[in-house]
């Protein structure tokens, strides 16, 4: 089939393409709200049954947050699969959708969870769907990945990654796009809490006996600041501090979270030696710090940048142009990156608004990403 026909093709469909985007969108399923999330995964089985010949389904439970979803498909084609990666939870909670209804105004879809990234779930059963109506079949067997818990850290949903990238050739991730822009590079996430605990005092009767948690966390803080390094790609901000009881005591207690982000774990690594090697300049004050490194980087590696090209030059193909790009935000692509599996990120449809209330879909772009789509998928973009 002539490339240029596909963006035509889904053109006359989408009406049915947005139709069942606002389906799924309708469902609302946040992190830990185990039954829409596994109302959204009953949703997915019974479209993916109709849309993809033969395929094998397994949900796996994860208590408190619904199931993760991994569908097999084409089992009968030669290969590795190719491991398509995303998510069915969203940021927002149970009732947003009042606040940002599902709807199509100024040639963008609206409704929480659309662009990040329930469009893309439908979007890709319904390039399924197509394929099987145009005779297509894809270059090699295919596992898609649903996980559950990716907006709050993927606790529960890694080990599946892992367990799946660990088998596959290359991974797509169906993640929002930026502005378009496929992702080739993430940043990986640390997190931490710094405690503090000193010695609590009357602030007028005897405030020499005490030893104010809250001053020593100051100097912590301009100490862990310190440690930034953006021409290396390492960021580390203090996002949130408490501390003190109230005002007429010398505080006890005193804690701040810390964000890391870095481009290689040898950096992380780095980082999290120099905060657990904190120590506090007035001693009767102690210093505890929990967390660790939570998401590696995701690199861009020479089998990415030629993954990247092949995907460049399928959407030159029909005339679409993409861009890719590096970013701060980490998602489950770099936990397959980490095991050296080539990833090719954020491949969702363009929009905005990732975990805001005006969170959109551009409609325009469903029909080319649609026909990008269908190529990724019908060729082989392994490098045997
Ligand atoms: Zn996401």
């Amino acid at each position: 089939m002539d490339p240029k026909e596909l963006p035509p093709h889904f053109e006359n469909k989408l009406d049915e393409i947005t139709s069942s985007i606002r389906d799924i969108v309708e469902i609302e399923s946040p992190s830990f709200g185990p039954d829409g999330i596994n109302e959204v995964v009953d949703w997915i089985v019974s479209r993916a049954k109709e849309a993809i010949p033969d395929i094998e389904i397994e949900r796996i439970a994860a208590e408190g947050r619904g199931e993760h979803l991994v569908i097999r498909a084409f089992g009968d084609l030669p290969g590795k699969p190719l491991f398509i990666l995303g998510h069915t939870d969203t940021v927002h909670p149970t009732g947003s959708k009042e606040k940002n209804p599902t709807r199509i105004e100024d040639g963008n879809l609206y409704g929480c969870g659309t662009f990040d990234m329930k469009a893309n779930i439908a979007l890709m059963l319904e390039v399924f769907k197509s394929m099987k109506a145009l005779g297509l079949r894809p270059a090699r067997p295919v596992t898609i990945l649903l996980a559950c818990d990716e907006e709050v850290g993927s606790e529960t949903g890694r080990p599946l990654v892992e367990r799946e990238a660990a088998n596959a050739d290359y991974c797509f991730v169906f993640e929002p796009s930026a502005k378009g822009r496929i992702k080739t590079g993430r940043k990986g996430t640390s997190g931490y809490t710094l405690r503090a605990r000193g010695i609590p005092a009357h602030a007028g009767l005897d405030p020499e006996k005490g030893a104010s948690a809250v001053l020593e966390l100051s100097k912590q803080i301009i100490a862990v600041s310190e440690l930034n390094d953006p021409e290396a790609g390492t960021t580390v901000t203090v996002g949130t501090v408490k501390g003190g009881t109230t005002m007429n005591v010398v505080p006890e207690h005193a804690e701040c979270t810390i964000d890391v982000r870095f481009t290689s774990l040898e950096r992380a690594e780095k980082i999290e030696a120099a905060l657990r090697g904190l120590s506090s300049d007035d001693e009767r004050v102690e210093l505890m710090l929990e967390g660790e490194i939570n998401r590696p980087p995701m690199e861009r590696t020479d089998a990415v940048i030629r993954l990247f090209e092949k995907a460049k030059g399928l959407a030159a193909s029909f005339g679409y142009e993409i861009g890719e790009t590096q970013v701060g935000g980490a998602s489950d692509g770099n936990f397959v990156g980490a095991l050296g599996v080539p990833v090719l990120d954020g491949l969702g449809i363009e929009g905005d608004g990732a975990h805001r209330l005006d969170e959109h879909v551009v409609v325009a772009d469903i029909p080319k990403r649609a026909s990008l789509l269908t190529l990724l998928l019908t060729n082989d973009l392994s490098e045997a």
